[in-house]
């Protein structure tokens, strides 16, 4: 019909003339390109497999799909490669529910975790035990934006037969391709860049035929978190614009860094793309921008001064998630395990404004002064 659009298949399940149609779909369920027309929605969709298909190749990975959210994603690749008396190496500064899943939740099946600084593979690796089967990734990590060297564990883990994962949200696959660098399994919360509107809660895994297809007879199976027709049909809405807005986030992050790391207020900027980055070498290899996340602390570590400078905000918005369209902020008392103590930061993201407009509106909230007690 010429619609420049795909259609949204809003269908839970496909009908058949013959029986044997009807085994050829059912048997051929799990693959790739399954034969003939798709089975049930719970597995296959054809506007749920189109976005997996984008997602994959700009992943650099053989299969890609989505799921209800980037935790159901998460978990999923997370229980695709361990199994009782497990053990997984996990970077300490991962995205929060990602750190309590492995903590809180994977014990009661007998899954133990140790978590690593990450900036050092030696130090990954002397974590690693005789029944480790996988080592999760972020990087750059959340809140501190830490790396790791992806070729490095990659390479060494593929050796000792352990698996490794990475979440890749806050890259994007345009500004970093893990699987590049030998990564097995890559994950997006894809209700961040990939839906870039905040109106959708996705997420994504992208991985090898081999490693799809467990997942598949597995995970998706009997967990069941696919990501239906609609949300599915607008993350691919919303890929059509993803290089524009990655290119937009990243060069307003870069400017507001920057802004911010002159204010007397300010102690510490936390921003991979800074030229003085601590990994400055290891982002030039393996990333090819930096986004619109950025942490700070004020010098003053008061609470009363904290809440009264992101309460005074108007284009940043106290609110969690990022990604979207508008700029956000979260205050957070944050301790890895390298700090000797907590800290009080801020984290913004910055969304499509301009960037005057959000620089604008970090000096007034910078005037506003302390509250009075
Ligand atoms: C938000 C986020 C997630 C979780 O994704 P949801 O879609 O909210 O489930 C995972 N990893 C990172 C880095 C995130 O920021």
């Amino acid at each position: 019909m010429g619609a420049v659009v795909p259609p949204i298949f809003q269908t839970s399940l496909f009908l058949f003339d013959t029986w044997d149609e009807f085994y050829k779909a059912k048997e051929t369920q799990y693959d790739a390109s399954p034969e003939g027309k798709c089975f049930y929605s719970r597995i296959n969709n054809p506007t749920l497999d189109l976005v997996g298909e984008k997602v994959a190749a700009l992943e650099h990975t053989e299969r890609a799909r989505l799921f209800t959210s980037g935790m159901s994603a998460i978990s999923a690749a997370v229980m695709a490669c361990t199994k009782t008396g497990g053990h997984i190496v996990c970077v300490d500064t991962c995205y929060g529910p990602t750190r309590d899943f492995l903590t809180d939740y994977m014990p009661r099946f007998g899954v133990e975790t140790t978590f690593v600084v990450g900036d050092d593979p030696q130090e990954i690796f002397d974590a690693v035990r005789p029944e480790t089967s996988a080592i999760f990734l972020e990087s750059p990590s959340s809140i501190v934006f830490r790396l790791q060297d992806l070729e490095a564990v990659a390479k060494e883990a593929k050796k000792r037969g352990i698996r490794t994962l990475v979440d890749n949200s806050y890259c994007s696959p345009i500004f970093q391709t893990p699987a590049d660098f030998g990564v097995d399994i890559v994950l997006h919360s894809a209700s961040k860049y990939l839906c870039g509107h905040s109106d959708v809660v996705a997420g994504a895994l992208a991985t090898s035929n081999e490693i799809m297809r467990e997942i598949m007879e597995n995970e998706v199976q009997f967990l069941g978190a696919s990501l239906p027709p609609f949300p599915s049909w607008l993350i691919l809405r919303s890929m059509r614009t993803l290089a524009i807005r990655m290119r937009q986030h990243s060069e307003t992050g870069d400017a507001v860094a920057r802004w911010l790391r002159d204010r007397p207020e300010v102690e510490r900027v936390f921003h991979p793309g800074f030229e003085d980055f601590p990994q400055r070498e290891l982002f030039l290899k393996q990333m090819s921008g930096s986004s619109g996340l950025i942490s700070f602390q004020l010098k003053d570590q008061d609470e009363g001064r904290l809440r009264s400078l992101t309460e005074a905000l108007r284009l940043f918005r106290l609110g969690v998630s990022w990604g979207g369209h508008e700029s956000l902020c979260i205050p957070l008392e944050y301790h890895p395990m390298d700090w000797p103590e907590q800290k009080w930061l801020v984290r913004l993201y910055c969304g499509l404004e301009h960037v005057d407009d959000l620089t604008a509106d970090l000096d007034q909230a910078f005037a506003v002064g302390r509250p009075r007690f």
